[in-house]
Parts: structure tokens; C-alpha cells; sequence
């Protein structure tokens, strides 16, 4: 049989979010929730996870859409990455969100792709997603964490057994926004702080997110607080088309005239969970945005990282991705 092809599974297309809910639990782990499928489906098409039963979430009206609230925004967990890029509201209000959005992977992909998705998938590690045994698949090892491990992707921070980083372009930017997640499970609805949302390998090696079996991201809320504020965001790839970060950054910054009122600086792709910078935060607070602030702030922004054998280069990246972040928001 050709690997191209998918094992076939069933599929339910639930039309509401209780229905959903409650196949989740009575399928419990044989069930596979699907948003945009583009993650899902490249497990699938490799076999290296092979679920029973697909929930696919596309169906559900009431958790598409993009609405204003609290002076903030509620948008649907299955809004498409390509309506967020392209959305007014987010532009004018967010636009880093839009621009992280915009930065995903191709037009087609980004078409299908879903934010919640895009959040929750799962980690990009080349043994990993080839299917290999390693630590974080319930193994005894880390390939890539090896004399000869192809490591030059992989962690700065937060290294604990695995050393895989967090793929997602939009996950810096929610962080950044102060972002909350609404999720919906057999004990109701509860909601999580984008920051408490993501998880490293010491609190769970299995996991990328907090979220439990069964739940469900039906929205994600972005306060007041940030609107309008002075964003940034850019990402640095191997190749100029379709390509994960090698590191991103995505920043906020509220200003009182040219002084630094508030502020928020967050890397992807160094560390498992999206890398909130305190320390540079808590230095350019109270400062102007000027060349020297920025300077300040690309010194102390990879300060701690503990590089694997290839990937040394992504700590002047990062200092660079900040200081720039810094000076041009
Ligand atoms: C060629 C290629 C290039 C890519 N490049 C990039 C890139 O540059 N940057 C980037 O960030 N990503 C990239 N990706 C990854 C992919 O685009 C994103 O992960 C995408 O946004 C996933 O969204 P989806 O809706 O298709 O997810 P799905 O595959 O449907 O779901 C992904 C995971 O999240 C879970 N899930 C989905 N929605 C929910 C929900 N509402 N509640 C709970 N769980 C949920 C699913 O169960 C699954 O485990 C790339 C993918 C491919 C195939
Ligand atoms: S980095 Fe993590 S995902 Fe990759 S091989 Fe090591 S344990 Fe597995």
C-alpha cells in the first residue's frame, strides 16, 4: 500500500459544540479532534498516529467568527489562519497577531488552518513526527540530543529529556497580546492564560498544552489592554518559502510619549513553550525606545540558554530578533 494513502478511520462531523463534546468523551482514546487537518493528517499519512475515529470540529458554527468584546476581541477557536491575516479588525487592533498569522506555512495551508490548531498542534521534531520511539513518544531516549543528533532546530531553553521547540508562529503573538483561551470540557468551560497554556517537558513530555482529554479551545480572547498598541513581529526561516521559525519574536509595547510605559517580548521556537522575556521587559520599562534601550535588551535576551551542538547560532538570532523588536515596534 502506498504511504501516501491514509488508513481509513471514522469520521464524525458533530454540528454543535455539545455534540462534539460528547463524542470526545465516549470515543475517549480512540477519538482524534481535527480543526484544519493540517497537522493532523501528516500523522496520519506517516502512520505514526493512528486514531479510530476523527471529531472534525469544521462544522461548528459557534466556534467560527471574529467579535468584538470587552473593547478586546473573541475570536473563534476554527477562525482560518488566512481570515485572521486578512481580518480589519485584527489588523487595525492586533496587528501582530495578523502578521503571525500571515507568516504561517503557504496560502494553502494557511486557507485550512485553523488559529486553534495552530496552537495546539503538536511538536516538529524530525524524529518525532518520523515515528521513532524517543522520550517524548513514550520511549527511552532523545535521537536528537545525540553526538550525532540533528539538533540545529531544536531547544535554547527548558530542556528536560526533550529538547523540541514550540513550532507555532501565532503562539508568541497570543502571549504577547496577554491572550486567554476559553476551553470547553465534560466540567464545563473554564479559561487559561495563553502563558499557562503551553507546557515543557518537565510538567508533561507528552503533551504541548494543558489541555485534558476531551477538551476543547472554542475561542481566544484578546484583552483591551493591547489594542493599538506598538507591535512587532518577525521570524527567521532556512528557506524564503513555506518554512517553520527558526526563531520569531512577537512584541507589544504601550508608549506615555517616546517612554516604554508597558511592555510584552516573546520568542518562539527556543524553547518548548513560547518564551515570555521578563528580564527584558523589566529593563525597558521606563525607558525610551531608542538604539540603546533596544541594545539593553537584545544583551539580556538570551541570557541562560544552554545550546545543543547545532544550534548555537539561534542565540545571536534571538539577541538580534529582540534588539530589533525593541527599537522598531
Ligand atoms: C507544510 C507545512 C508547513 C507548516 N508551516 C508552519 C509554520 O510555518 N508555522 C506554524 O505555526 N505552523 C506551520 N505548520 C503547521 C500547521 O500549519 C499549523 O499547525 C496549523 O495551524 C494547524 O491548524 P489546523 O487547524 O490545520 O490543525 P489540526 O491538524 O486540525 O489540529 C492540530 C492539533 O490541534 C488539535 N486541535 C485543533 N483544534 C482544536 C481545538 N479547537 N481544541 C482542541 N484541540 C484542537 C488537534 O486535535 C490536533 O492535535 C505547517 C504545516 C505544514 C503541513
Ligand atoms: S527532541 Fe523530543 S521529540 Fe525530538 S527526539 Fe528528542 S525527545 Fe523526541
Amino acid at each position: 500500500m502506498s504511504r501516501d494513502m491514509m488508513p481509513s478511520f471514522e469520521l464524525y462531523q458533530p454540528d454543535t459544540l455539545e455534540g462534539a463534546l460528547k463524542l470526545s468523551k465516549d470515543l475517549d482514546k480512540d477519538g482524534w479532534l481535527v480543526a484544519g487537518g493540517q497537522d493532523s493528517y501528516d500523522w496520519f499519512k506517516d502512520r505514526a498516529k493512528r486514531p479510530g475515529a476523527l471529531v472534525d470540529l469544521s462544522g461548528i458554527a459557534a466556534l467560527k467568527g471574529i467579535r468584538e468584546k470587552d473593547g478586546g476581541l473573541e475570536i473563534g477557536a476554527l477562525s482560518t489562519l488566512t481570515e485572521i491575516a486578512e481580518s480589519e479588525v485584527v489588523k487595525s487592533k492586533y496587528t501582530v497577531l495578523a502578521r503571525a498569522a500571515a507568516r504561517v506555512a503557504s496560502p494553502q495551508i494557511r486557507n485550512a488552518a485553523t488559529l486553534g490548531g495552530n496552537l495546539c498542534q503538536d511538536a516538529r521534531c524530525w524524529y518525532y513526527r518520523a515515528g521513532v520511539d524517543c522520550y517524548r513518544a513514550g520511549g527511552n531516549t532523545c535521537y536528537a540530543d545525540t553526538p550525532q543528533g540533528q539538533n540545529r532546530e531544536h531547544c535554547l531553553f527548558g530542556a528536560s529529556r526533550c529538547i523540541a521547540v514550540t513550532p507555532s508562529d501565532t503562539a508568541p503573538a497570543v502571549v504577547a497580546l496577554e491572550g486567554t483561551l476559553v476551553i470547553a470540557g465534560p466540567q464545563g468551560e473554564r479559561v487559561v492564560a495563553a502563558e499557562e497554556f503551553f507546557i515543557g517537558p518537565a510538567v508533561d513530555i507528552t503533551r504541548m498544552t494543558i489541555l485534558k482529554p476531551g477538551e476543547i479551545v472554542t475561542a481566544v480572547r484578546l484583552p483591551a489592554k493591547w489594542a493599538g498598541a506598538k507591535f512587532y513581529f518577525e521570524k527567521v526561516t532556512d528557506r524564503a518559502t513555506w518554512d517553520f521559525a527558526l526563531v520569531n519574536v512577537a512584541a507589544a509595547l504601550i508608549m506615555d510619549g517616546t517612554t516604554i510605559k508597558d511592555a510584552r517580548v516573546v520568542c518562539g521556537a527556543v524553547e518548548c513553550i513560547p518564551r515570555r522575556l521578563k528580564a527584558v521587559e523589566q529593563a525597558i520599562i521606563g525607558q525610551p525606545q531608542n538604539d540603546e534601550t533596544a541594545m539593553v535588551a537584545g544583551r539580556i535576551a538570551a541570557q541562560g540558554a544552554t545550546p545543543v551542538q547545532y544550534n548555537g547560532y539561534k542565540v545571536p538570532l534571538m539577541e538580534n530578533l529582540v534588539r530589533r523588536a525593541v527599537r522598531d515596534s
